[in-house]
């Protein structure tokens, strides 16, 4: 909510904006159109409320970036880290055109109409469209391979962002046997870490994925009322947002009541020996697909392979998933400050299922990681 904004945040500055118009000019893109999101966010400090009404941060590729704002929400933008920028912000009355009003303005800066107009990955269609019908002529394209390669590349402030994000989860994780017990449901279990997820440092429960017993073979199962039975493999699977809007993400996987029969020990070891020969894989310059196969390979050798049934890891920062993605086909180069989740599993469908995940960041000599609990097989007495 925009209410949350402080009035300055010493994480943006003027550059984020200038290397978007640096980059569109280099690209042949001639507008960039962010309207509320994380793009918004990274670019402005602006943590708008998304609605129908039209918030828009214009970066034309010559002159300078401008915010359109509804005129009721001038004053608390003004206020906020986007006045704070310094950018320029044209406020639209409730009877205005606020997209001719855009468009206007955008063409004013580059003495034509813009050709090339790219938007934000998420922004709604009724924006992308009402932004093209008012610049006749023009070409909508994704902002993302603009966007992305700033965003992919964390600040080191943004790092500690993360690491503190990182640590907060983990305290959740440590407190696990509080809740998870022989008995109780899915759903009661998710509610309680919920209410920890608040209590460890974040502003906000982004998800909470409870996986008893077979459930755990589904990889985004959330909750359920299926009661945890005694010996259950448990895969627990929860994140959320900071005051700074960074985010967590962390999976560890439990035996309740119970201990682990040998087949699950011998499978389970096979997934922590993948977790961490991709994790040591990550340095500078190892490609994304490169990472992902690390995790794979160590899996496929075992036998495991056809149980691994997604690609191993997402970037992380002001969303939960963004560039860059740890997949086949991916042959991104690491660079220092890139930040993702290593997160293999093992699916055994109609049983189990087991995940472990951490959040790393690849540093200019390899990689630091921001999960620290421990990757073992947890048992909980239950
Ligand atoms: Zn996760
Ligand atoms: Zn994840």
């Amino acid at each position: 909510m925009a209410g949350n904004n402080p009035p300055t945040d010493p994480l943006v500055t003027t550059e984020r904006v200038y290397a978007a118009r640096e980059m569109a000019a280099e690209d042949g893109v001639d507008l960039l159109v962010f309207t509320p999101g994380s793009d918004l966010r990274y670019l402005s400090g602006y943590n708008a409320h998304a609605m129908e009404r039209l918030t828009a941060l214009a970066v034309p590729r010559q002159g300078e970036p401008f915010l359109v704002v509804p005129r009721l929400e001038a004053p608390m933008v003004d206020a906020g880290p986007a006045g704070a920028l310094g950018l320029e912000l044209l406020a639209w009355d409730e009877t205005d055109d606020p997209f001719a009003l855009l468009a206007g303005a955008a063409t004013g800066r580059l003495g034509t109409t813009p050709a090339r107009v790219a938007v934000g990955g998420r922004t709604w269609a009724e924006h992308a469209l009402g932004i093209q019908r008012a610049l006749p002529g023009s070409a909508l394209e994704l902002a993302n391979p603009i966007v992305d390669r700033l965003r992919m590349v964390k600040s080191a402030a943004e790092v500690e962002e993360l690491a503190a994000a990182g640590a907060a989860i983990d305290r959740v994780h440590a407190r696990m046997a509080e809740w998870l017990r022989v008995g109780r449901t899915e759903a009661e279990v998710g509610a309680d870490i919920a209410a920890a997820i608040l209590e460890e440092g974040h502003v906000g429960v982004d998800f909470t994925i409870v996986g008893s017993g077979p459930n755990g073979a589904s990889p985004h199962h959330e909750l359920s009322d299926r009661a945890i039975g005694a010996g259950d493999l448990v895969v627990v699977d929860i994140g959320g947002v900071t005051a700074t809007g960074y985010r967590s993400d962390c999976t560890r996987t439990y035996v309740v009541g119970g201990s682990a029969d040998d087949e699950v020990a011998e499978w389970y070891g096979v997934l922590h020996a993948a977790q961490r020969a991709a994790t040591e894989a990550v340095r500078p310059g190892v490609t994304a697909e490169q990472i992902d196969e690390a995790a794979r390979a160590v899996i496929r050798d075992a036998g495991w392979g056809e149980h691994f049934i997604h690609r191993t890891g997402h970037g992380i920062g002001l969303d939960t998933h963004e560039a860059p993605y740890i997949v086949e086909g991916n042959a991104l180069p690491l660079s220092p400050g890139m930040a993702f989740s290593v997160e293999p599993g093992i699916y055994l469908a109609g049983r189990c299922g087991a995940r472990i995940e951490d959040i790393v960041v690849c540093t200019e000599d390899g990689v630091r990681v921001l999960n620290e609990v421990s990757r073992e097989l947890v048992e909980l007495a239950g």
